[in-house]
C-alpha cells in the first residue's frame, strides 16, 4: 500500500535537498505517493504569495508532510510561511533530535538529546506594532497607565503570550516522548526569574505535569543562559528538553552546532491532526542551486517521517546508510570534511546517490 505525502520543496536550498530526501526514501523501498506543492519564493513568483492555500489544504487532506527551508524576509516583507504552517496546522510540538554520528565534526561526542520546542506561542506569536504606530501608541499609552514600569513612546512593541494550555501539552508530549522511548530525564528550560509570568506559567504548569510521571522520568528545571552553557560544557547530563519557542529556536541550533553544523539536524512539527517534517537550517540562498549543501538533515527529517508512518524498518535501515556514509567519510559535502575546502567533497546529490547505493545493496 502506498502513503500519500505532501512535498513542499521550499526555496533556496530547499528543492535540492528535497530532491535528494526523495531520491533516498524511494531507494528504501517504501511507496510514497508524493504530492508536492509549490510554496515560498517561485509560489510569489507564480501565485503573488509564498503560502498558497492549496499547501495548507493538501497537508490536512494528506495529514503528513515534509518540506525544504523557505525564505523568510529580515525585518520587512512577508510574515515567515514556516511559523505560518506551524501555527494554521496546530503543529505544536517541534520535535529536533541532536546525536553524535561517526564521522561528523562534532565539537562533543557525547550528545544524544530531543529538544522539544512549543510551537504556536511566545514572540513567535506575530503579535507585533511597529514604531510610531496608531497600535503600538495606544498600547503605550495603555501600558503607562495601568504598569507602575513605563515604555519609551517610540518603542516598538512584541507581544509574548504563554499560555497554560500550551505549556501543558508540550510538556506533556515531551514527558510521553520519554516514557515511549526509555528516556531517563526531561528538563525544562526558562527564564521564570525574571519573566515570572510568562516563562513562571510555563515552569509551574510543567512541574504539575511532571509530577504525574513521578517515579517514571525524572524531572528539573534548568535556567536558559545557564542551560546554554551546561550544554557546551556537559551535554551528556541531559537528555530531553522542553522550551518555550524563542528558547527551542536558540537552543536547538546551538545543539546542531554540538553534533556538527545544521547539516545533519532533523526537526518535525507535530500536531494533533498533522505532522510536517523539516531540517532545522533555513534556506542559505549562498548556496543555492550550486549541488554543495549537505542533504543529510532533510533525510533525517524523512527517517523521523518514516517512523511516523509506521515505516520503522525502512527508517532503520535509511538512518543506518546515511551514518555509514558518513563514517566512512569519502561521499561527503564539504562540511564533513576536515578542511571544508576538501577538493574531494561530493555534492548535494552525489551524497544522496551514495545513500542509496547502501540502501540497495
Ligand atoms: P541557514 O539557511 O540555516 O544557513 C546558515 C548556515 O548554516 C549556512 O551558511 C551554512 O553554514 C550552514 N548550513 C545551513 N544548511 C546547511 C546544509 N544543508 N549543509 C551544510 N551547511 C548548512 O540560516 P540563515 O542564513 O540564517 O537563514 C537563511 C534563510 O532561511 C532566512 O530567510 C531564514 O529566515 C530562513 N530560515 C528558514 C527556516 C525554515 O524554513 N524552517 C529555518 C531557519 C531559517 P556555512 O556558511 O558555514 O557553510
Amino acid at each position: 500500500m502506498s502513503c500519500r505525502v505532501t512535498l513542499l520543496p521550499g526555496d533556496g536550498i530547499g528543492p535540492e535537498v528535497a530532491r535528494a530526501m526523495q531520491k533516498c526514501v524511494d531507494a528504501t523501498g517504501v511507496r510514497i505517493e508524493w504530492e508536492e506543492v509549490v510554496v515560498g519564493a517561485p509560489a510569489i513568483a507564480s501565485q503573488g504569495t509564498p503560502l498558497p492555500p492549496e499547501a495548507i489544504a493538501s497537508v490536512k487532506k494528506n495529514r503528513v508532510a515534509i518540506k525544504g527551508p523557505i525564505e523568510t524576509p529580515i525585518g520587512k516583507g512577508f510574515r515567515s510561511v514556516n511559523v505560518q504552517l506551524r501555527q494554521e496546522l496546530d503543529l505544536y510540538a517541534c520535535v529536533r533530535p541532536a546525536r553524535y554520528i561517526e564521522g561528523t565534526r562534532a565539537v562533543n561526542t557525547k550528545v544524544d538529546l530531543v529538544i522539544f520546542r512549543e510551537n504556536t506561542e511566545d514572540l513567535y506569536a506575530g503579535v507585533e506594532f511597529d514604531t510610531g504606530s496608531v497600535e503600538a501608541g495606544r498600547l503605550i499609552s495603555l501600558i503607562n497607565e495601568i504598569s507602575p514600569k513605563k515604555v519609551r513612546p517610540d518603542s516598538a512593541i512584541s507581544i509574548k503570550p504563554i499560555s497554560a494550555f500550551g505549556s501543558e501539552r508540550i510538556v506533556r508530549k515531551a514527558f510521553e516522548y520519554a516514557v515511549q522511548n526509555g528516556r531517563r530525564k526531561v528538563s525544562l528550560v526558562h527564564k521564570a526569574n525574571i519573566m515570572k509570568f510568562t516563562d513562571g506559567l510555563f515552569l509551574r504548569t510543567g512541574q504539575q505535569v511532571a509530577a504525574e510521571f513521578a517515579g517514571k522520568v525524572e524531572f528539573e528545571d534548568v535556567i536558559v543562559d545557564n542551560m546554554c552553557m551546561q550544554l557546551v560544557q556537559k551535554p551528556e547530563l541531559y537528555d530531553v528538553l522542553v522550551l518555550p519557542n524563542l528558547y527551542g529556536d536558540i537552543v536547538s541550533d546551538l545543539c546542531a552546532g554540538l553534533v556538527g553544523g545544521l547539516g545533519i539536524a532533523p526537526g518535525a512539527n507535530i500536531g494533533a491532526h498533522a505532522a510536517l517534517f523539516e531540517p532545522v537550517h533555513g534556506s542559505a540562498p549562498k548556496y543555492a542551486g550550486l549541488n554543495k549543501v549537505n542533504p543529510t538533515a532533510t533525510i533525517l527529517s524523512a527517517v523521523m517521517m518514516l517512523r511516523h508512518i509506521g515505516e520503522t524498518d525502512a527508517a532503520r535501515r535509511l538512518e543506518q546508510a546515511v551514518c555509514d556514509v558518513i563514517r566512512e567519510g569519502r561521499n561527503v559535502t564539504y562540511d564533513l570534511k576536515a578542511d571544508r575546502n576538501d577538493p574531494t567533497a561530493v555534492g548535494t546529490q552525489e551524497m544522496a546517490e551514495a545513500i542509496c547505493h547502501k540502501l540497495r545493496k
